[in-house]
C-alpha cells in the first residue's frame, strides 16, 4: 500500500500532514510512504529528514496524487487538486464538509473514499484522532500570546520599585477546547481570568483552571447532540449580551472562541460593547473565519475601532506549524491504525463508529446526511 503526503498549496498554510517520526512508524509497518517534494519545508521538516526514515520524495505532483492508495493532507483545497485523485483512492484531510459541501460532492463524483477530520466523533475512543481538539488547543494558546503582545500593558501583577502594576483582566467567551487552553495560558501569564459558555457543565472545568465562571442563567436547553452547543434563541442571545456587557467593559482582553457546528458563529460582542471597553483593550476573535463573535472583526486583519484592537486570525495552528503538524500527524496515524492491519494492508470496517462517522464519500455516494442537507 502507498500512502502519500501531499503539499499544502495555500500560501498561509504552513502545516504538513505527516512528520518524519510518524512516517517512520508507517514505513516500519511495511507501508510505502511518499512525500511531495518540499511538503514539510514550511514546518521545518526538510525532504532529507523524510528520506532518512525511508520516505520517497516525489517531484511530480500528478504522479503522487494518481498513484497513491491514500492521500493525506491538512486541508484548504483548491478545486483542481481533487481532479488528480484516482477513482477508488482514499483522501484524509480537514474537508470542511458543512462549510464547503461542493468539495464533498466533487469527491463523491470522482468515486473517492473521503474521510473528514472534522467528522471524527468526539468520543473517548476517538480522542487520539481528534484533530479538531489538537488544533484548537494550539489556537487557544496562541490567541493569548497575540493578546499579550498587542496589549499596551503587562499581563501579571508586578511589585516593583517603580510601583505596583495591577494584573490584566481577561475574559474568555466559549470554554471549549480552545477556550480552556486560552484560560490556562492567560493564567500562566498572571492575568485575572473570567470565562463564559452556554454549556453549564463547563463551569467546573473553568474554575479548576483558576478562572471565575460568569453565570448567565438561561431558561433553555443549550446542549446539542455530541456535547456541542445549540444556537440560542433571540431572547437568550439578548439576555446573554446584557449580562456580558459589564464584564466586557471591565476587561483588558476579550478572547472569543464560540462556535456552533455548521452555523455562522454567534455574535457575542457587539460594536456597542466595544465602545464601552477601555482604550488600548484587545479582542482576539478565534471565530473570525466563521463570521466572527465580535461585530467589529474583519477576518485575517487587525483593526483598531473605538480605541480597541480587534484581531481576527484565520489559521492560528498554521502559525505554529512544527507542533501543529506533529499532533495532526499523530491524529492521522491513530486513524490509519484503524484502517490497516498490523502488516500494513487496508481494511475498512464501516461498522466501526469512527470509520462510519468520519467517512463522507464512498463508492460514488455522499454518506453524511448533514452534508446532503448542506448541499440542499
Ligand atoms: P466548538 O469549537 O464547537 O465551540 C467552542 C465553544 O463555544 C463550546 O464550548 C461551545 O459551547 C461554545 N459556545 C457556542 N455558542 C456559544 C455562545 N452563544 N456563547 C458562549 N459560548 C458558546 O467546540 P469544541 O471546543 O470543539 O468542543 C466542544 C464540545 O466537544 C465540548 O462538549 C467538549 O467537551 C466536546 N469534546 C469532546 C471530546 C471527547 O470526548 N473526546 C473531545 C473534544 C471536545
Amino acid at each position: 500500500m502507498k500512502i502519500a503526503i501531499a503539499k499544502e498549496i495555500q500560501v498561509d498554510e504552513r502545516r504538513v500532514a505527516l512528520v518524519p517520526d510518524v512516517a517512520a512508524r508507517l514505513v516500519k509497518q511495511g507501508i510505502e510512504v511518499w512525500i511531495e517534494a518540499g511538503a514539510g519545508e514550511r514546518a521545518f521538516f526538510s525532504d532529507a529528514t523524510y528520506e532518512e526514515v525511508g520516505v520517497k520524495v516525489i517531484g511530480d505532483t500528478a504522479t503522487l496524487w494518481r498513484d497513491a492508495d491514500i492521500v493525506l493532507k491538512v486541508g484548504n483545497f483548491e478545486d483542481h487538486e481533487t481532479e488528480k485523485l484516482r477513482e477508488g483512492s482514499i483522501l484524509i484531510a480537514f474537508l470542511n464538509p458543512l462549510g464547503n459541501p461542493s468539495l464533498v460532492q466533487k469527491l463523491s463524483e470522482r468515486k473517492v473514499t473521503a474521510f473528514s477530520m472534522e467528522m471524527i466523533p468526539r468520543t473517548s475512543r476517538a480522542q487520539s484522532m481528534d484533530a479538531l481538539s489538537s488544533q484548537a488547543n494550539l489556537a487557544g494558546y496562541k490567541s493569548v500570546l497575540i493578546a499579550a503582545a498587542t496589549l499596551p500593558k503587562y499581563f501579571p501583577m508586578l511589585t516593583t520599585a517603580a510601583g505596583t502594576i495591577r494584573p490584566a483582566k481577561v475574559l474568555v467567551m466559549g470554554a471549549g477546547v480552545a477556550g480552556l487552553q486560552a484560560i490556562a495560558t492567560a493564567r500562566r501569564l498572571g492575568a485575572v481570568v473570567e470565562a463564559f459558555d452556554v454549556r453549564p457543565e463547563v463551569k467546573e472545568q473553568v474554575q479548576s483552571l483558576g478562572a471565575k465562571f460568569v453565570d448567565v442563567t438561561l431558561e433553555e436547553d443549550t446542549v446539542a447532540e455530541g456535547g456541542y452547543a445549540k444556537e440560542l434563541s433571540e431572547k437568550a442571545k439578548q439576555h446573554t449580551r446584557e449580562v456580558l456587557t459589564t464584564h466586557v467593559a471591565a476587561s483588558d482582553v476579550v478572547i472569543t472562541t464560540a462556535q456552533v457546528p455548521g452555523r455562522k458563529a454567534p455574535v457575542l460582542v457587539t460594536e456597542e460593547m466595544v465602545t464601552q471597553m477601555k482604550p488600548g483593550s484587545v479582542v482576539v476573535d478565534l471565530a473570525a473565519s466563521q463570521g466572527g463573535n465580535c461585530e467589529c472583526t474583519e477576518a485575517g486583519k487587525d483593526v483598531l475601532k473605538h480605541g480597541v484592537t480587534i484581531v481576527g486570525p484565520i489559521n492560528l495552528p498554521s502559525s505554529m506549524p512544527l507542533h501543529a503538524s506533529e499532533v495532526y500527524a499523530k491524529n492521522l496515524n491513530a486513524l490509519l491504525k484503524l484502517m490497516t492491519t498490523p502488516e500494513g494492508e487496508l481494511t475498512l470496517n464501516f461498522e466501526d463508529d469512527i470509520i462510519d462517522g468520519a467517512c463522507v464519500t464512498h463508492n460514488g455516494e455522499i454518506r453524511s446526511q448533514r452534508v446532503k442537507d448542506a448541499l440542499g
